[in-house]
């Protein structure tokens, strides 16, 4: 059987202010054809396409294209249609085709098209006329549309969060699909929408209240009729008409049984809405509490969450840092690639002065000034050995280190996995070795310091991941949703749905 795969992989967050271009996508590797085969084999959702492949004896895989990018604002209408028209290629030079497997994330938005993956998936089907099943692995924070639900046999999604299942996923989604094309099963499907959204920081698998959803969801897939079951807690930051929790379950025949599952699961979400709310600290009281902590770390996560899409150069918490003169050391990083340039002219073991961060995020913060010392340069680039979203080989642009008294920052041309200890590493910091490090990411970064973290500070800055929803202005989703609006019986609502889409000129959230 001939199965076209490929991967287009970009979480948005409509609020940013940077949009994603082309070479948003090349910074982290496009990849064309039989490449796609060499560079993902044994990784991620490809590697579990592959590796699916490898246990058969009658699969040939087809690879279209891989795109991936960083977290950011909406992808500009040409990067989209550049893509658009690479795998539509790939797909026609790959006919006959049994079937397409694609890793997509399930939150892009594209200038004009604010369901980016349900289009791609519609379009494959009417353009080229083909008639052939399409499964898809999905992030959890995927959108899932109604475009997305009838355009696919089976939809598979991470069940973790930070997401160290990529491999998983993709074996998984590829399993079900070459036996739903060898006729040995036929899921029946079942799918809710739910008019919720919540905050990020407490999608953490591992505890509270998605722990007790997705340990439900390990017992229903424990049943012998149940295929898969898949909980979508959705990205917030999304200003689309079909924003909102999803639930997916798929049995081997009976789709009652699948419609049972899901109001089970939908259930026990719903219950649990309220429970994703948190109370943060404000980011003086963090540094305060450092101050007091003999030994040991304290990590802040920010608003400002480049896993999210935000830009990566709030200065919240370093103003707070040098406003209150702390003299315990700490790291922090920032993108701004004026800062890098100006470091890399003064050279290593030189001093410079200058305004750092706050020019791409100008609605939540403001550059702040340091005179520092610049310490290390490096090419910005290196891998990534798993973890959180798995292995990736990343590029940062030039980036500098400079040393403002105590406090020490990573400075980057761009954005990339501050989640991460390897960020900091390549550079020649340890963050076990300071009292308070920065890290830009809601949960994700758990997987890499939850065990080294004496505490961890889930901090109240304002920001383009920030928790507080009431801060961004909301033109296009689907009313009533809750938090916005009181909801007493979901499935009773009758939902008004917009059909506008955001573009880039009209992003941004209330300034505070
Ligand atoms: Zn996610």
């Amino acid at each position: 059987m001939r199965i076209a795969i490929g991967q287009i992989w970009q979480e948005q967050n409509t609020f940013s202010p940077m949009t994603t271009r082309l070479s948003d996508f090349e910074q982290n590797g496009l990849y064309f054809g039989e490449a796609i085969l060499k560079q993902f084999s044994g990784s991620n959702e490809l590697g579990g396409f592959i590796r699916a492949a490898e246990d058969e004896d009658d699969i040939k895989l087809l690879p279209t294209i891989r795109a991936f990018a960083w977290p950011k604002g909406i992808v500009k209408k040409k990067t989209y249609e550049k893509i658009k028209e690479e795998f539509m290629n790939h797909i026609k030079k790959s006919l006959p085709l049994d079937g397409i497997l694609l890793s997509l994330h399930g939150s892009m938005v594209a200038e004009g098209v604010c369901d980016v993956e349900g289009e791609l998936l519609e379009t494959v089907r009417k353009d080229l006329s083909l008639d052939i099943p399409i499964a898809i692995s999905l992030d959890l924070h995927a959108n899932v549309t109604e475009k997305i639900v009838d355009n696919t046999v089976f939809i598979e999604a991470y069940h973790t969060c930070p997401h160290v299942d990529l491999f998983r996923t993709g074996y998984k989604t590829a399993k079900v699909f070459f036996s739903v094309l060898k006729k040995d099963i036929d899921p029946a499907p079942a799918y809710v929408k739910m008019p919720v959204i919540t905050p990020v920081r407490l999608h953490n698998t591992n505890q509270g209240p998605l722990k007790k959803i997705f340990k439900l969801i390990e017992k229903i897939e424990r049943k012998n009729d149940v295929i898969s079951a898949s909980f979508f807690p959705v990205q917030p930051w999304l200003d689309v008409p079909e924003l909102g929790w999803s639930v997916a379950v798929y049995t081997r025949s009976d789709g009652a049984h699948a419609r049972e599952y899901v109001e089970e699961i939908s259930h026990l979400a719903w219950k649990s809405k309220d429970k994703f709310f948190t109370e943060e600290t404000p980011p003086e009281r963090a540094i305060e509490e450092a101050r007091k902590m003999k030994r040991g770390l304290m990590v802040i996560s920010d608003s400002d969450s480049t896993t999210s899409g935000a830009p990566g150069d709030n200065t919240c918490i370093l103003n707070e840092l040098i406003t209150r003169k702390v003299n315990y050391p700490a790291l922090l990083s920032l993108v701004d690639p004026e800062v890098v340039e100006k470091a890399i002219r003064a050279g290593a073991g030189n001093k410079i002065t200058c305004e750092i961060g706050g020019k791409l995020d100008t609605m939540h913060c403001y550059p702040v000034k340091v005179t520092a010392k610049v310490k290390t340069i490096t090419d910005g680039k290196f891998n990534l050995d798993g973890g959180h979203i798995g292995k990736l080989s990343i590029d940062m642009g030039k980036t500098v280190v400079l040393e403002a008294g105590s406090i020490s920052i990573l400075v980057s041309a761009r954005s990339g996995p501050v989640y991460e200890q390897t960020v900091y590493k390549h550079a020649g910091l340890d963050p076990e070795q300071f009292r308070v490090v920065v890290v830009k990411s809601p949960v994700g970064f758990r997987k890499a310091y939850e065990t080294v973290a004496k505490k961890i500070v889930l901090a109240d800055c304002p920001g383009f991941s920030s928790s507080n929803l009431d801060l961004f202005t909301y033109n296009n989703i689907p009313r009533p949703l809750y938090p916005f609006d009181k909801v007493d019986n979901w499935k009773k609502i009758k939902t008004e749905r917009r059909s506008n889409c955001p573009n880039s000129t009209k992003t941004g959230s209330k300034s505070t």
